[in-house]
């Protein structure tokens, strides 16, 4: 089906108590292994371009291929900026066809971060299209456990933010650090929760790679609803490649070194779907109408009655 937004997606997940996985891509085995692992779990899915990656692959390059593998699939497929830290990004995004933006003020002062997240989600609403938007830090690995509670994301704070930007899905600090390789994170469970309650809106979970698989359950019960999958994808598809090439080193055809890549990819995937709950899920969607430019809107009332 064509792109969808991540708007009714994220409702969806929370009102039915699972988290979309939201997956970063850097190439066409990325894209493939991630829609490729929808389809068979019937999960919705995020698949998601970060800054970095735009510049790595292209931007019309990355929309053109997302879009061709999403209309060809029967699932959800929403095409989401990751961090996008400049307001510019986001337009450039939005028009190129993303489905879902992010701006992310989290190393700005609170007006500012609220001013430039506030012009965002006027532009991108105006098209239909939802914003993601990061209140308190999630660090880059590396920092003391203080560090990491020093820039959580402060409930008072975020009720305020989420009313004055009118954000429409949330990246909280929440006890996360990116880039972790090792699962040993521990989420602030109760900030979530309180997050959650007083703003009301799906939050977003970042640095998940660090995260237990305990952690995530619980996450997910106080109202986690979408969660970043990038560090552990690109484990994967390195030690796939790596395998590949060690088991016979005389192989020169790139396709059987990626394509080994792109299988590890896959299977992380489909791991990372059940134990967020998201696998079956595709099946609480049903195509409605056209959205703005074409696009399939998708609505939380369109939920099949079981
Ligand atoms: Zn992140």
């Amino acid at each position: 089906m064509p792109l969808v937004t991540s708007k009714e997606m994220l409702i969806d997940a929370q009102k039915n108590g699972y988290a979309v996985g939201a997956f970063n891509a850097n190439n066409l085995e990325y894209v493939q292994a991630i829609v490729e692992a929808a389809e068979e779990e019937e999960a919705p899915v995020i698949l998601q371009a970060s800054q970095g990656a735009i510049k790595y692959a292209g931007l019309d390059q990355i929309v053109a291929m997302v879009k061709v593998a999403a209309e060809a699939a029967s699932v959800p497929v929403v095409l989401h900026l990751d961090h996008g830290t400049d307001f510019f990004q986001n337009v450039r995004c939005l028009r190129a066809g993303f489905t879902s933006l992010m701006f992310d003020g989290s190393s700005l002062p609170f007006e500012e971060n609220v001013a430039i997240t506030k012009k965002v989600t006027e532009i991108a609403h105006a098209c239909g299209i939802p914003v993601e938007a990061e209140l308190g830090k999630v660090p880059q690995v590396g920092v003391t456990p203080e560090e990491v509670r020093a820039l959580m994301t402060k409930p008072e704070e975020a009720l305020r933010f989420v009313e004055e930007t009118q954000c429409d899905s949330l990246a909280v600090a929440v006890g996360s650090v990116h880039q972790m390789k090792v699962q040993e994170a521990k989420l602030d469970i109760e900030r979530i929760a309180k997050i959650r309650e007083i703003t009301g809106i799906p939050l977003v979970l970042h640095g998940a790679s660090g995260v237990t698989d305990e952690g995530y359950r619980e996450g997910i019960k106080a109202g986690i609803c979408k969660i970043n999958i990038a560090t552990e994808l690109n484990k994967a598809f390195t030690r796939g490649m790596k395998a590949a090439m060690e088991k016979d080193p005389s192989v020169v055809d790139p396709r059987k070194i990626a394509g080994v890549g792109r299988e590890e990819i896959k299977k992380v995937i489909k791991a990372k779907m059940r134990l967020f709950g998201a696998s079956g899920k595709a099946r609480n969607f049903v195509a409605k109408g056209v959205g703005y430019g074409g696009r399939q809107e998708l609505s939380a009332s369109d939920l099949k009655k079981e």
